[in-house]
């Protein structure tokens, strides 16, 4: 029985999506050895075009790009689709409805593995549309009990900020690292037991030596569950 295929839906930005690549396939290696890894498509964004209808609030159009991604990676021959990025995640339940094949949302597997660690009360760090608004935050309260907490406005802008001007175009700079640093430590004071990097490039810029609380990092866990699924019939 061969690997399944994973489908991912990438370049939000592709500067994380080179992460998922690298992970998922360090991750079949480590795990069945000698010269394997993974049978995955990719769906690589325009990010600029993507980023325009973000910030305009162009959702449908924007859904529409996701659906289409979707079915690109169906018609491929894709087992299930991986959307690499928390905030396109918007749009999950659209995706799902308009194919036959199943979405691995990223919400899932950090949530289980939050709970598996006994705790609950978790800060989200991330883009304001996912601090924001109710698709992400929702889902971790809703199917995993977790309480959820979010940095007040100041720091959510600081955190937006070094995402769309920084991370995604690759930079990582020791200023924003000090901000990520102290808006963490304020989520913890104000008594999140755990913090989630609930954006994909976030890892890129902090690591468990900036947090006094465990880091849940949305990227490795969900291209660990990627794995998982891909292999799980092995
Ligand atoms: N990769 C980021 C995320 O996980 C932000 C880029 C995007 O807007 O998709 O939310």
């Amino acid at each position: 029985m061969p690997q399944k295929v994973i489908g991912l839906i990438g370049g939000m930005s592709w500067e994380s999506s080179a992460e998922y690549y690298r992970i998922i396939n360090e991750t079949v290696r480590a795990r069945l050895g000698g010269l394997r890894s993974a049978r995955c498509l990719m769906w690589s964004f325009d990010f600029g075009e993507i980023e325009a209808l973000q910030h305009a609030g162009r959702w449908d159009e924007a859904t529409a790009e996701l659906v289409g991604a979707a079915r690109r990676l169906e018609r491929g021959g894709a087992d299930f689709v991986v959307i690499c990025t928390n905030t396109m995640h918007r749009m999950a339940d659209q995706v799902q409805a308009a194919i036959g094949l199943p979405l691995l949302h990223i919400a899932d597997p950090t949530a289980e593995r939050i709970r598996a660690a006994g705790l609950s009360r978790v800060g989200l760090i991330g883009t304001a549309f996912t601090m924001e608004q109710d698709f992400y935050k929702g889902r971790l309260a809703s199917r995993h009990g977790l309480d959820v907490l979010v940095p007040g406005a100041d720091d959510r802008a600081v955190v937006h900020r070094a995402i769309y001007e920084e991370l995604v175009r690759g930079r990582a700079e020791p200023s924003s690292r000090e901000a990520y640093r102290a808006v963490m430590a304020r989520l913890v004071a104000r008594g999140a037991e755990a913090i989630i990097l609930g954006c994909t490039e976030i890892m890129l810029l902090v690591g468990p030596e900036d947090s006094a609380v465990p880091l849940f990092d949305t990227t490795a866990l969900h291209a660990a569950a990627a794995v998982d699924w891909a292999l799980a019939d092995l």
